[in-house]
C-alpha cells in the first residue's frame, strides 16, 4: 500500500520508499496495460509471462506463443484465432436469425437477454467446468420449454475473469411481448438480475444492434476488465487473464460448438447464393446493408473467402 500521509510531513526516505513502491507496481501491471491497449498475441504472450503458469495455462501460452496465421493455435481466447472464429459464427447467427424471423424482425418482437450461471473456480478441471456448463445449459432449456416453448434463442455462453458462466444472446419473441418474456424468465432465474433484458437497446437502430450484441457476446479476447473504458487492473489480473482462456477452451471444445446456444430456431427460410428465401421459394427481401452484413460481402473473393 502507498503511505497516504500528506507528503509534506514525510521524511525523504518515506518518500522514496512511496516511490519505488509505485514503480514496482507499475512494473507488474505494464504488460496488462500493454495489452489493454493493443490486444494482439505477442502482447498477450508477454502478459502471460508476466505471471507464473503451470499446466494449461502454460499449454495455452506456449500455443499462443507459436500461433502464426499459417499455423493457427485455434484457441477461442488467441486474439488472432478467436476473432476468425467470431467473424464465421457472427454471420452465420445473422443468417440464422434473418431466417426465423423471415427477415429483419421488429424492434417489439425481439430482446437481447443476459443470464447469469453459476461461478467455477478458478483453478477448476475440464470436466467440472463441462459440467457447470452443462447444468446452466439444461436451465435455459427448461425455462424455454416450461414457459417461452414459441420463443427463438440464439446466443454464445461466456465466463467472466472471476469464472462466473453467463449467457448472451438474442430472443425472437413475435407472439409474446417483452414483459411476458421478462415475467417468464425471472419465473426461472429469480435472483436479482440473474436474467435481465438489456435496456435502451431499442434506442438504437435494430441491424446495428444485433450486429454490436453478436460482437459483445463473441469477442472472446476481451480479456481485461474495463470500466468506462479504462482498464482496471491489479497484481492478479494478468494470472486470472491466462485462467479464463483456458476455462473458454474447455467451454469452447471444438471451435465453438461448445458455448453456443440455439433453441427453436429451424425455420423453412433458407440462405441459398446471398437470397433468403421462404419455404416456397420465394425471395425474402433483405436491405442490402444488412446483407453485406451478413455475407459481409466486400471481403468476399479473396483467398478461399477467408476474412482477415
Ligand atoms: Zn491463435
Amino acid at each position: 500500500m502507498i503511505p497516504s500521509s500528506d507528503p509534506g510531513t514525510r521524511s525523504p526516505r518515506e518518500r522514496l520508499d512511496a516511490f519505488l513502491q509505485r514503480v514496482r507496481q507499475m512494473q507488474t501491471l505494464a504488460p496488462v496495460m500493454r495489452y489493454a491497449r493493443d490486444r494482439s498475441t505477442p502482447k498477450l504472450v508477454r502478459l502471460l509471462d508476466s505471471t507464473a503458469l503451470q499446466g494449461d495455462t502454460l499449454t495455452a501460452r506456449d500455443l499462443l506463443a507459436t500461433c502464426v496465421r499459417w499455423n493457427p493455435c485455434g484457441l477461442y481466447g488467441c486474439c488472432l484465432c478467436g476473432r476468425k472464429l467470431k467473424r464465421r459464427a457472427k454471420r452465420e447467427a445473422l443468417k440464422a436469425i434473418t431466417a426465423r424471423a423471415g427477415g429483419i424482425p421488429q424492434e417489439h418482437e425481439v430482446s437481447w437477454v443476459t443470464v447469469d450461471g453459476p461461478t467455477v473456480a478458478l483453478e477448476a478441471s475440464e470436466d467440472t467446468v463441462r459440467k457447470a456448463l452443462k447444468g446452466f445449459r439444461k436451465k435455459i432449456e427448461r425455462a424455454h420449454s416450461d414457459h417461452l416453448r414459441d420463443t427463438s434463442w440464439y446466443g454464445f455462453f461466456d465466463i467472466s475473469l472471476r469464472g462466473m458462466m453467463h449467457w448472451h444472446g438474442v430472443i425472437l419473441h413475435p407472439d409474446q411481448s417483452r414483459s411476458e418474456l421478462v415475467d417468464a424468465l425471472d419465473l426461472h432465474f429469480p435472483e436479482d438480475r440473474q436474467a435481465y433484458v438489456e435496456e435502451n437497446w431499442h434506442k438504437r437502430p435494430l441491424m446495428e444492434n444485433v450486429d454490436r450484441v453478436l460482437d459483445y457476446a463473441l469477442v472472446a479476447d476481451r480479456h481485461v476488465p474495463t470500466l468506462k473504458g479504462k482498464p482496471i487492473v491489479d497484481a492478479d489480473t494478468a494470472g486470472l487473464i491466462a485462467r479464463r482462456i483456458v476455462l473458454l477452451q474447455y467451454m469452447c471444445q471444438r471451435g465453438i460448438q461448445g458455448i453456443r446456444l440455439k433453441l427453436n430456431m429451424k425455420s423453412e427460410n433458407h440462405w441459398k447464393s446471398d437470397v433468403l428465401h421462404d419455404g416456397s421459394g420465394e425471395e425474402i427481401e433483405i436491405p442490402m446493408d444488412f446483407k453485406r452484413l451478413v455475407l459481409g460481402r466486400k471481403v468476399r473473393g479473396g483467398n478461399g473467402g477467408d476474412l482477415l
